[in-house]
């Protein structure tokens, strides 16, 4: 039998402890979440028949902050998935420096068979389900996969009414005009940028010469496209969930994010104003987009997209995990042997929690930030992190995922000891220092 998602999340950290030294009572606390919430969700349909939806929230540890992480909406959300994303967000802001320990939500549907308003009674009733696992000093909920800023904008909405206080710092990723920072939007693709800039010009690599597949068109997978394009790679497939299409020469993105707005499909076209021009291309799969032979490729989709059955016909160089767990543990073994470079999720991925971190401190202190601002703090947090993991990496002659989890291990575990292990207690009496 196949593990669970978390069993084979928790690989990763069993890999990382041979290359830490912290109290054995860090790692027992680490190998659990703190809590678990299951919830129904009673939602009145449009046509008035009564539907009843499951959700989840999972805070998976608070040692450094309160607990932090996004919501999806998914018809795969299911208690181990919401965990074992909790279980990364844990270690995303750890590796962020970030005051929060990881949380995860998720309620089990497919977004867009409802409408707008059935949404916002869903999203409306999740909180109510929740309010009292969440806070402002408890647990920030945040978007994930197919949640945006207008969902973000009722849970927070719902929260103040439910606690007759508007509290702009329970949920991040709101609309701006309710208290959202600028670039949170755009923040997830932006961090992962900012990675790939700094690891290309570590190897030597400019863009021109640097061919890009991206699998997922989402607020993530789009917008790194874009950025990756416009700073001068050779963007040459992109897909959604329906499929994707390759351009030996290279795609023009912005005409296919245009595209796709107008029609809700895909094509390599290119625009100019309203005319759209289809350019010549190849309709693939998202599966053999996976395996082109590209120097990066960014998975920007859901988990569990290389595993053992398509390990071996990945072609790229260098893959950058913009969604969450796209690698499975055993397909993580065989890259690493081929030579495949990863960098991991909970290092590149981490821009949008970092400007959710942001956005907190904004809502709490009252004074917003410009673009400039946020952008530039991003980058700084983004690379300072890449370097010293980069550093670990290097000196330990380890993967960038196993460094990524040692930077987090020993600040998890540094923060645990500081509230009491059992090296203070000698024969049953505590230790003076
Ligand atoms: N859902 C995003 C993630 O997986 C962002 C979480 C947040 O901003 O709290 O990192």
């Amino acid at each position: 039998m196949s593990d669970t998602l978390f069993a084979d999340a928790s690989k990763r950290l069993e890999k990382a402890l041979k290359y830490v030294s912290i109290s054995e009572d860090a790692i027992e606390h680490l190998k659990f979440p703190k809590a678990s919430l299951a919830v129904s969700i009673p939602v009145r349909m449009d046509d008035g028949s009564l539907k009843i939806f499951q959700g989840y929230r999972v805070r998976y540890d608070d040692t450094r902050g309160p607990t932090k992480g996004g919501v999806r909406y998914h018809p795969n959300v299911s208690m181990d998935e919401v965990q074992s994303l909790a279980f990364w967000m844990t270690f995303k802001c750890a590796v962020l420096n970030l005051p929060f320990g990881g949380a995860k939500g998720g309620i089990t549907l497919n977004p867009k068979a409802l409408s707008r308003m059935e949404l916002e009674r869903l999203s409306r009733g999740y909180v109510n389900a929740i309010a009292d696992f969440i806070g402002p000093d408890i647990d920030i909920p945040a978007p994930d996969v197919y949640t945006n800023p207008m969902i973000m904008g009722w849970m927070m909405d719902q929260y103040s009414i439910i606690t007759r206080k508007v509290t702009p710092g329970v949920v991040t990723g709101k609309p701006i005009s309710i208290g959202g920072s600028l670039g949170r939007d755009t923040a997830t693709a932006m961090g992962a940028f900012f990675v790939i800039e700094n690891i290309m010009s570590k190897i030597d690599r400019s863009p021109p010469e640097t061919t890009v597949a991206v699998q997922g068109f989402g607020n993530a997978g789009a917008v790194i496209a874009d950025l990756l394009s416009k700073a001068g790679y050779k963007v040459v497939a992109v897909s959604d969930s329906q499929g994707a299409v390759y351009a030996k020469k290279g795609l023009d993105i912005p005409s296919i994010r245009q595209y796709k707005l107008s029609s809700r499909g895909m094509k390599a076209v290119y625009c100019e104003d309203t005319v759209c021009n289809i350019v010549e291309h190849e309709s693939i799969s998202n599966e053999e987009l996976l395996t082109l032979d590209v120097d990066i490729l960014v998975p920007a989709a859901l988990e569990n997209q290389i595993t053992e059955a398509n390990v071996n016909n990945i072609k790229a160089r260098y893959i950058f995990e913009v969604a969450n767990g796209p690698i499975t543990s055993v397909a993580d073994a065989i890259l690493e042997q081929r030579g495949i470079s990863v960098f991991p999720d909970i290092l590149v991925n981490a821009g949008g929690v970092t400007v959710s971190y942001f956005e907190w401190v904004q809502n709490r202190s009252g004074f917003y930030w410009t673009l400039e601002e946020v952008n530039q703090r991003l980058r700084q947090k983004m690379v300072e992190e890449t370097n010293q993991i980069w550093g670990i990496a290097q000196e330990l002659s380890i993967s960038m995922r196993t460094a990524a989890y040692v930077h987090a291990l020993n600040r998890l575990g540094e923060a645990i000891s500081a509230k009491g292990t059992r090296d203070y207690y000698v024969n049953g009496k505590v230790s003076v220092p």
